[in-house]
């Protein structure tokens, strides 16, 4: 199997003022781009090929080309569509229901999820997850995810690598993450929450 860039379902400046066309447009066709093609390498490199995405993160992390390019295609995928011009706001149904069941109230879940943001030192990603019917939230260092160590099933990942906010927001990840709120898709979110039940 060859893993492809996915297409935006939105304009590179759609996301504003929240995030910025620019950096959208790199992060995209730059790194994302870049994770595609490693990974597309490192398949080929370690005679991968017909393995799924799932697959591969679970049972090839010890192969860090794979780890690395294979988690970035993955985290990156999920973080585009969570996001859309039309988001913000907060959930609804099951999940709305869920989430108060599980971190008391949706300030009390963002302000758990902005902390595990806040705390991961250096790069990488805050998740929402499912673990055992519930939701849960971690955080996972470079380009890796939840599905590597099976802690639980993601369906919710912010990138707090600098590249995906430096050039708007300087150091600010506070800001970064402050302004995401305003682009997360939670119907998407919600979907991916039916799926996992
Ligand atoms: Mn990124």
């Amino acid at each position: 199997m060859t893993f492809e860039l996915p297409d935006l379902q939105y304009g590179y400046d759609a996301l504003e003022p929240h995030i910025d066309a620019l950096t959208m447009e790199i992060h995209h066709t730059k790194h994302h781009n870049a994770y595609t093609n490693n990974l597309n390498a490192a398949i080929e490199a370690n005679g991968l090929g017909g393995k799924t995405i799932d697959e591969l993160l679970s049972e090839n992390i010890d192969i860090a080309a794979v780890r690395n390019n294979g988690g970035g295609w993955w985290n990156h995928c999920q973080f585009w569509e969570a996001m859309s011009p039309s988001g913000g706001g907060t959930p609804s149904g099951e999940l709305a229901v869920a989430i108060d069941s599980s971190f008391g109230s949706f300030d009390e879940f963002k302000s758990i999820f902005h902390n595990a943001a806040m705390t991961r030192f250096g790069s990488g990603w805050a998740w929402l997850g499912v673990k055992d019917g519930e939701l849960c939230v971690c955080s996972s260092p470079n380009q890796d995810n939840p599905l590597m160590d099976g802690f639980c099933n993601p369906i919710l990942g912010l990138d707090v690598w600098e590249h995906a906010y430096y050039k708007m927001y300087g150091p600010g990840r506070a800001t970064y993450i402050d302004a995401w709120w305003n682009v997360v898709d939670w119907n998407e979110v919600s979907r991916r929450f039916s799926n996992c039940r």
